[in-house]
């Protein structure tokens, strides 16, 4: 509180800078690439435009009342290394940056890119242990198989890919928000056929956030849980900066409810893509997208904490 929140450098949440990641219990990363774009691109700005506006972040959680910098060491870890002309080299730059991050015990927050970057990080946090459980927030499946023409690697396929690689357990996802045109009458039954759980946004709203959240808690259950956080699954009234908009979808404040309501589950790390902020120059998306990260970060500390106790214990 020495220089107001509206002064000094703009990093994550106001946090120091800190590049050595065995000094971090929580890394908070951004990811500027956005080379798995199939159509609106931009999300490679992100990062920089959701530290600006994270710097509105205070240190409370006003429902919670967690306090993530009394609970763990939380830090801006800085942007991981891209290469915006390569796609396959970013995506082992991408790896390569998280394993080292990982291997010092710091578990991941970041603020993509696109759905892709979710891609490498989980090849580094989940190729050695065994398969993640997935939260979901998105207007898409993200689980195409290809496209055009037979392109494996895009925002439209992570998950597929994920899957395939056991780096998530396809009957411990949740994907939340799903809508939107398709490409084809069949384009999500791979997805149901290997047991992922897709929430259309029909559903949701026919259920509501409470029923939807404690079924994502059913679904994931003790095990390891990572949380992907697409803000095209908010309705583009909230979230207009993003690149492939699907109208009628949740809020801020459904979105706000479901991420506190995994409070208690054993999360392992987090992300929030495709903020593209050439599409929203207010910065209102960008702050959506950081207030999602703070949301986020308000459950994952506290399970960093817990696993912490747990291994002292033994
Ligand atoms: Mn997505
Ligand atoms: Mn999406």
């Amino acid at each position: 509180m020495v220089v107001p929140r509206f002064g000094e450098v703009a990093t994550f949440m106001r946090l120091p800078i800190e590049r050595d990641p065995a000094k971090l219990d929580i890394a908070i990363v951004g990811v500027p690439w956005d080379g798995g774009t199939t159509n609106r691109p931009g999300a490679r700005h992100a990062p920089r435009q959701m530290r600006e506006m994270s710097t509105l972040m205070r240190r409370v959680h006003h429902v919670s009342l967690v306090s993530p910098y009394e609970l763990c060491r939380v830090g801006d870890h800085g942007d991981a290394p891209v290469n915006p002309i390569d796609l396959q080299d970013s995506l082992t730059r991408i790896e390569g940056f998280y394993r080292r991050l990982h291997a010092a015990g710091a578990v991941p927050l970041s603020a993509g890119g696109d759905h892709l970057v979710t891609l490498p990080i989980l090849r580094a946090i989940a190729a050695a242990g065994p398969p993640l459980g997935l939260v979901h927030f998105d207007a898409h499946s993200d689980t195409s198989d290809s496209y055009f023409g037979g392109e494996k690697y895009t925002h439209g396929t992570p998950f597929r890919r994920a899957v395939e690689e056991r780096l998530i357990d396809p009957k411990r996802i949740i994907q939340i928000g799903v809508r939107g045109s398709m490409y084809a009458a069949d384009e999500k039954e791979w997805a149901a056929s290997v047991g992922i759980r897709i929430v259309h946004i029909e559903e949701f709203f026919r259920r509501g956030a409470d029923a939807v959240a404690a079924e994502a808690r059913e679904i994931v259950g003790a095990g390891p849980t990572y949380v992907s956080f697409d803000v095209d699954g908010l309705d583009p009234v909230y979230a207009p900066g993003t690149g492939t908009p699907e109208v009628g979808g949740f809020s801020t404040a459904e979105a706000q409810h479901m991420i506190r309501a995994l409070a208690g589950l054993d999360i392992v790390g987090g992300d929030v893509v495709e903020v593209s902020p050439p599409f929203d120059p207010s910065g209102n998306t960008a702050l959506v997208g950081a207030t999602m990260m703070f949301e986020i970060l308000c459950v994952l500390a506290p399970a960093v904490h817990r696993r912490r106790h747990r291994l002292q214990r033994l």
